[in-house]
């Protein structure tokens, strides 16, 4: 198993909450586990909702929380200079051409609300794929046909390897979107492969994207990235026990500090979050808490 370096990849559309600071922590405790090397990897594609003062909060909450950065960018002019999505632009349309060229994408037309009226759940079941609209219409999103998908090789920290099929959320998972750019799962594991990242953590609610990027991989032929460790952590819940979310702003660590909050405060307020008997007050306590990796 590779564990020489994992990543932080934070998405700047809005504040960062207790919930990333989670992840970011539990990351920094796995790297400081394996001795693996931190790289700190922005997906900042999606420009619909990004704003440079969430990409400045993305340094400002590393600092905060104490996580030194191996790799990637250290300000907001290196990141635009060197380290964001724009630059590896052409790695993406690459493996797009070779799903086109290789007939694995379909044309698919739907909006959000014609999927809801099909599937309640918003599950998208394939509708599009039989209609054989051209790729290259105006205003399409290409999707993957995995209604025949093989099983998939997955690994999760400390676990057996498992054969496992594609969950039903990632049913045809979209590899580019309708404005042209690429998808969050091309551009996810297109990132990971191209920085040799074979030990990921994120939270739970991403276990579909992992499939489906362990399908997209297998389709583009990296056979290397079915060798990648998964740690999926549990979701935060705050301490009313509603879902931890960026629009709840009252959660972001930007308002814990300005509130004058130290850092103790915020393991303090982690701990109670994740339910735990003990008090949190450092990074050391955390690291002690979380069983499966001390
Ligand atoms: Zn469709």
């Amino acid at each position: 198993m590779n564990f020489s370096l994992t990543r932080i990849a934070p998405t700047p559309s809005g504040y960062l909450h207790l919930g990333n600071a989670y992840s970011f922590l539990l990351t920094k405790a796995l790297a400081r586990k394996h001795r693996a090397k931190i790289l700190l990897r922005i997906d900042d594609l999606d420009r619909e909702r990004f704003r440079p003062e969430y990409i400045q909060d993305i340094f400002d909450t590393l600092d905060f929380l104490e996580i030194q950065i191996d790799q990637g960018p250290k300000n907001l002019s290196e990141m635009e200079s060197t380290w964001s999505q724009v630059h590896r632009l052409p790695l993406y349309t690459e493996a797009l051409e070779q799903l086109k060229q290789n007939k694995l994408t379909f044309a698919c037309t739907c909006t959000r609300s014609q999927i809801l009226q099909i599937d309640p759940r918003g599950m998208y079941l394939g509708q599009c794929i039989d209609k054989r609209f051209s790729l290259d219409k105006e205003q399409v999103a290409w999707r993957i046909n995995t209604l025949d998908a093989d099983f998939l090789r997955f690994q999760e920290y400390l676990r057996q390897a498992k054969a496992i099929i594609l969950p039903e959320e990632a049913t045809c998972y979209s590899v580019r979107k309708k404005d042209g750019l690429p998808a969050y799962q091309l551009c996810s594991l297109i990132d990971d492969l191209h920085f040799k990242v074979y030990l990921i953590v994120r939270g739970q609610d991403l276990y579909p994207s992992t499939l489906a990027q362990l399908d997209l991989a297998r389709l583009l032929g990296k056979d290397t990235f079915a060798q990648t460790t998964f740690y999926h952590h549990p979701l935060l819940k705050s301490l009313d026990q509603k879902k931890l979310s960026k629009s709840a702003d009252s959660s972001s660590i930007h308002h814990l500090r300005k509130e004058g909050k130290t850092l103790a405060d915020l393991f303090l307020l982690l701990g109670k979050s994740l339910g735990l008997k003990e008090d949190l007050r450092s990074f050391e306590d955390f690291y002690q808490s979380q069983t499966l990796i001390k």
